[in-house]
């Protein structure tokens, strides 16, 4: 096939989320944009799961267990620090960077007794969590109804907005040199190219020295080869509060309120968002690429909701968003070469913590391809726990 345009690029990045700008930004930046580096998505940048992601940055409130994961979380959430006022700087996109905690609340004794759990060994390993308790609760949330068995702040957690944050890494990726392409599609599967040294979308030959997979859901399909990185669909509700109603609350901080009775697995939690808005997340449901709204899911999302916030009844419901997650068998994502191979990288599978974990990822990769290895140690996440030898399609 003869294709009109032939690219060259040290490294070539397949998809365009959070994860994949991500990594295009931290390779320009870290070798100040010597580094050529192209990143294509098949649709617009930032179309997908990263684009209406409530933006927690969860460190401490999703994680049950100390380990590699919770290390790679924190660490992800200190780059955020840095990150949101250089990427200000660069761009002028303010990312909506807010460090005010997030509550978990205790809803029954059972819940109680998991939250005190992670309390302790969050505690000792020398993070600040703080239990709240009920009366605590009323005077700093009078807007919410009463919750005698009190809750869990993680004061250190915080919240971006995801679809600038996606916009603000991809805009300083292009300052600082990186080329995006968009509405390029590479054909599923794709592995037999990358052995020569080169992959093609339907307009153009890239050819390149890496190449890495940001495909988010996507990627199991893509790869083939026995990559289990598999869809989970989240539904999101977007409230429209009345002007300055957030503000004059002095409401930042996100809550977490417990599982919903549903249809389908799901969780309460609020997200009040800068922009007169509350969301109301989230459902995960297994089914394929199916993106549509489950509707009983949105009723019993607006009821839990409302059971904590009375006041969201009389809110604008704006909108319903649904995003599908990449999931891993695990829970953990897949970061590093795919066995087989010494140019084809997996940088996918984050599931419920994309969002926090977009800035880790992109250091780790700019470390991998720039010095050879990342200071983290990787092994819980190495492709090669699912993946022997990955074939060529
Ligand atoms: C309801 C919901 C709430 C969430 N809340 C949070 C949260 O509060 N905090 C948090 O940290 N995370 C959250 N997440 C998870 C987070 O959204 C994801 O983990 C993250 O967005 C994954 O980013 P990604 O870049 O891997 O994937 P995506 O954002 O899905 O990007 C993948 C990209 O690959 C492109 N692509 C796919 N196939 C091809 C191809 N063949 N050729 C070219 N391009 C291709 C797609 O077009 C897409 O742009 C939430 C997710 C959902 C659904």
């Amino acid at each position: 096939m003869g294709y009109s345009y032939e690219k060259k690029y040290d490294a070539v990045i397949v998809g365009a989320g959070a994860i994949g700008c991500s990594i295009a930004f931290f390779l320009a930046r870290e070798s100040q944009g010597k580094f050529k580096v192209a990143l294509v998505d098949r649709n617009v940048v930032g179309d997908e799961s990263s684009s209406g992601a409530a933006g927690m940055l969860a460190a401490q409130i999703e994680t049950e267990a100390a380990g590699p994961f919770f290390d790679l979380q924190v660490q992800s959430r200190e780059i955020f620090k840095w990150l949101s006022g250089e990427l200000e700087d660069i761009t002028g996109v303010n990312i909506r960077y807010s460090k005010k905690g997030i509550l978990e609340l205790a809803r029954n004794p059972e819940d109680r007794k998991t939250l005190e759990t992670r309390m302790a060994w969050q505690k000792a390993a020398g993070l600040s969590v703080e239990w709240l308790d009920g009366g605590r609760i009323t005077q700093d949330y009078p807007f919410l109804k009463n919750n005698p068995d009190g809750g869990l702040l993680a004061p250190e957690d915080g919240q971006v907005s995801s679809s600038h944050l996606v916009q603000a890494l991809c805009d300083a990726a292009k300052k600082l040199g990186v080329d995006v392409f968009e509405s390029e599609s590479f054909d599923d599967p794709v592995l037999k190219a990358p052995r020569q040294g080169f992959l093609e979308t339907n307009i153009s030959r890239f050819t390149a020295g890496h190449f890495i997979f940001a495909t988010g859901a996507w990627t199991g399909r893509l790869l083939g080869g026995g990559v289990p990185i598999d869809p989970v669909k989240g539904q999101i509700l977007i409230y429209e509060t009345p002007e300055g109603w957030g503000k004059a609350k002095g409401w930042e901080t996100p809550i977490y309120c417990g599982k919903v009775p549903c249809n389908v697995p799901a969780v309460c939690y609020l997200v009040p968002k800068s922009d007169n808005e509350v969301w109301v997340g989230s459902t995960g449901e297994k089914r394929g690429l199916d993106k549509s709204e489950n509707t009983e899911a949105t009723l019993a999302l607006a009821k839990a909701a409302a059971e904590v916030l009375p006041e969201i009844s009389t809110f604008k419901l704006k909108s319903v968003w649904m995003g599908l997650r990449p999931g891993t068998p695990d829970g953990l994502p897949l970061l590093g070469l795919l066995p087989g191979f010494d140019n084809v990288h997996v940088a996918s599978g984050h599931f419920r913590n994309g969002i926090l974990l977009s800035a880790v990822t992109g250091k780790i990769f700019a470390d991998i391809l720039l010095k050879g290895k990342s200071s983290l140690n990787l092994d819980a996440f190495s492709p090669s726990r699912f993946v022997k030898t990955a074939s060529a399609a």
